[in-house]
């Protein structure tokens, strides 16, 4: 729901009709205003008196050495990741709120938890990682605050129009299947089950999970994905030993997102040796209590609770 808001720009009104004229000659938006406005008013008013909360931990990615693999979920799917030095950041969303920007006004949803680490405290980064464009992976305002010269960006088909691309130091889109270097990293895009469309009518747009290898480290990310077959492809003989899985916002959006249970076999499927949860505890995009997914995930995992990497907010994982 959040990310096919359907809000457009209003229609300017032709001249001597008044607004509600205006718009209730639009059937949807009559209907909109006659059974669901008042309900989603006060939604939106309480919202906006609702407090953020800190972060149960915050990060120190300024100890982490430079050989193995580290990781700190930020919040949402915003994973700062580590791997022998180079430094990967996934779908950075650090704004309070997300949804359409209209000047200095965003009108969206808004955190639960504050993000982990501000934006202005990460360390350099190597590459940003972008899974597709729905508002809650893909935040222009986060995205533009990290534009440099020194960090480079690999995104899903069709997604680099929304970036100001020149200010980075190199743009790639990956349609699944497809792999890049980036430094010393492989990056290849596989297939998920989701959609991409940012908006309503742009469902050209792309959506990617991603194995990242360098050295002998191999990592996944997820992105967003309902239950597929596809994390079967990424099990070989070489260990997997990472998997950033997606495990909230299933309720009712199940045909899109996956349940901690299928995120914990799809991560079993590749051969994932640990398991880092993500896009749950951030913001309210489904019906399931925020703190559910994480403990059926935990239950999912049964005997080996120490595979799930993180659970809260802010957490590390080192390997
Ligand atoms: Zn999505
Ligand atoms: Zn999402």
């Amino acid at each position: 729901m959040m990310e096919r808001p359907g809000c457009k720009r209003r229609p300017r009104p032709a001249k001597r009709q008044s607004l509600p004229e205006q718009i209730s000659r639009v059937p949807e938006t009559a209907r909109f205003i006659r059974t669901a406005a008042p309900a989603f008013f006060r939604e939106v008013s309480k919202d906006y008196a609702r407090p953020v909360i800190p972060a149960p931990l915050r990060p120190r990615p300024e100890l982490w050495r430079d050989q193995g693999l580290h990781a700190a979920w930020l919040g949402h799917s915003t994973v700062l990741l580590q791997i022998d030095g180079f430094r990967i950041l996934t779908d950075p969303v650090f704004s309070t709120r997300i949804g359409l920007s209209l000047g200095p006004v965003t009108l969206g949803i808004k955190r639960l938890v504050e993000v982990a680490l501000p934006l202005a405290d990460l360390p350099p980064l190597d590459l940003i990682l972008l899974s597709h464009a729905h508002m809650d992976h893909f935040d222009l305002p986060s995205l533009r605050r990290l534009e440099n010269a020194r960090t480079q960006v690999v995104t899903a088909s069709q997604t680099s129009d929304l970036l100001r691309v020149r200010r980075y130091a190199r743009v790639q889109e990956l349609h699944w299947n497809e792999s890049v270097r980036v430094g010393p990293a492989k990056i290849t895009a596989f297939e998920v089950a989701h959609w991409g469309a940012r908006m309503r009518g742009d469902v050209y747009r792309g959506y990617n999970g991603y194995l990242v290898e360098l050295g002998k480290t191999r990592v996944v990310f997820g992105g967003d994905t309902a239950l597929t077959a596809s994390f079967k492809r990424l099990r070989t003989t070489r260990p997997l030993d990472l998997a950033i899985m997606p495990i909230g916002a299933y309720d009712p959006w199940i045909r899109v997102h996956c349940n901690p249970e299928q995120a914990w076999q799809m991560a079993n499927d590749a051969g994932a040796e640990f398991v880092l949860p993500v896009h749950h505890q951030t913001f309210r995009l489904s019906r399931e209590a925020s703190s559910e997914p994480v403990h059926r995930i935990l239950q999912a995992a049964g005997s080996a609770p120490e595979r799930i990497a993180v659970q809260s907010v802010g957490q590390e994982f080192h390997l």
